[in-house]
């Protein structure tokens, strides 16, 4: 009878930045004859072999004595790379020098959709001018209705792109389709993954192949043991900038568009290295209940906040109800620096 394949990674092999081909193909060797198979994971920064199989014929192998190697390590938990297990200290990611998942909170603001240059731009000098560090801004949309406005497509990530050369402030926007990749990774710096790709395992593995931060939501059905494997596939391509972003989840209640999850925040953070943001805008789904969501969210230990801010709320083509007039996020951010003196964060 042929033996029983253990499925699933065992261990977890990390080459050395520098690593080479050769000595890749001298690891995988060793690992083969030693019974085990592999998966072999190159990112743009660095390869990760994934040894699968029994792990007490690896103790044969001196694997950390093989040149190229980092570390090697047996791996618990369903989810690998993104695991604290993996790695103790926090990631932080660099994106144009400012620095997610750091002591400074950072808050990525703007528009839920594109609507035109002018109005980007504006908006977006005074996102700054208020402390966000990023801005958004929707291109493609994944709206329910197909009647609804589904974004400006490419002209928007051109908009975006001007945003940032008027600005300084990185941009972030959503993907919804692994054709637009390209498109993306020429105009964008963070690459967004909306709740409801969350599960898109394909659009996941492409992104995963890129050298682009992502800022991963949360499913609004999703565990958190989900949206955590949901990142490992990113992860398990070599991409590992990944920022988690809680954005509510359905309960039963109605009052509320979402419920926010705060509870996710020091959950992720014992269970993942990666930086932790809430999006307090698509949570409660009412300008109003912005601030004091954003508050608790820097009370509760998020690393950034996702706000949406419109020059015009009462015209938004999308999500007017829930965005912040510039002027009442100049006001939501100081009250949110106080928050963050008094948790030892700055903002
Ligand atoms: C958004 O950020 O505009 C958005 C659509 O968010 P979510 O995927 O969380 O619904
Ligand atoms: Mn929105």
């Amino acid at each position: 009878m042929a033996k029983a394949v253990k499925r699933g990674i065992n261990m977890i092999i990390v080459l050395k930045k520098d690593a080479t081909d050769a000595q890749i193909d001298h690891v995988v060797e060793k690992i083969k004859d030693a019974g085990l198979s592999v998966h072999i994971s190159k990112g743009s920064e660095r390869t990760i072999i994934g040894a699968i199989g029994d792990e007490a014929l690896m103790a044969s192998v001196p694997i950390e004595a093989l040149p190229g190697v980092e570390k090697a390590m047996p791996i618990l938990k369903p989810y690998k790379l993104v695991s604290r297990e993996f790695q103790s200290e926090n990631t932080i990611i660099d994106v144009n020098g400012i620095k997610i998942g750091g002591e400074k909170i950072q808050i990525i603001a703007g528009p839920c959709s594109v609507e035109g240059k002018d109005i980007l731009v504006n908006t977006a000098k005074q996102v700054k001018a208020a402390g966000a560090t990023l801005l958004r801004g929707g291109a493609f949309k994944p709206r329910t209705s197909p009647y609804d406005f589904q974004g400006l497509g490419e002209e928007a990530l051109k908009y975006l792109r001007d945003a940032r050369e008027e600005t300084g402030l990185p941009v972030v926007s959503e993907l919804m389709d692994p054709r637009d990749i390209e498109l993306f990774c020429k105009y964008v710096d963070i690459i967004q993954i909306g709740a409801r790709n969350m599960q898109n395992f394909r659009l996941l593995t492409e992104v995963g192949k890129t050298d682009k931060p992502v800022l991963l939501k949360r499913g609004m059905s999703a565990t958190i043991k989900e949206f955590l494997m949901s990142a490992e596939y990113i992860a398990a391509q070599g991409n590992h900038n990944i920022i988690l972003c809680e954005r509510g989840i359905r309960t039963f209640e109605t009052a509320t568009r979402n419920t926010l999850d705060f509870s996710a925040v020091p959950v992720l953070k014992e269970q993942t290295h990666l930086p932790v943001f809430i999006d307090p805008s698509h949570a409660g789904g009412r300008w109003d209940l912005v601030e004091p969501l954003a508050k608790a969210a820097v009370a509760v230990g998020a690393d950034g906040l996702l706000i949406e801010v419109h020059a015009d709320p009462e015209n938004a083509l999308c999500d007017g109800a829930q965005s912040l007039k510039p002027k009442t996020f100049v006001k939501t951010m100081e009250s949110l620096r106080k928050v963050a003196e008094a948790v030892g964060r700055t903002l």
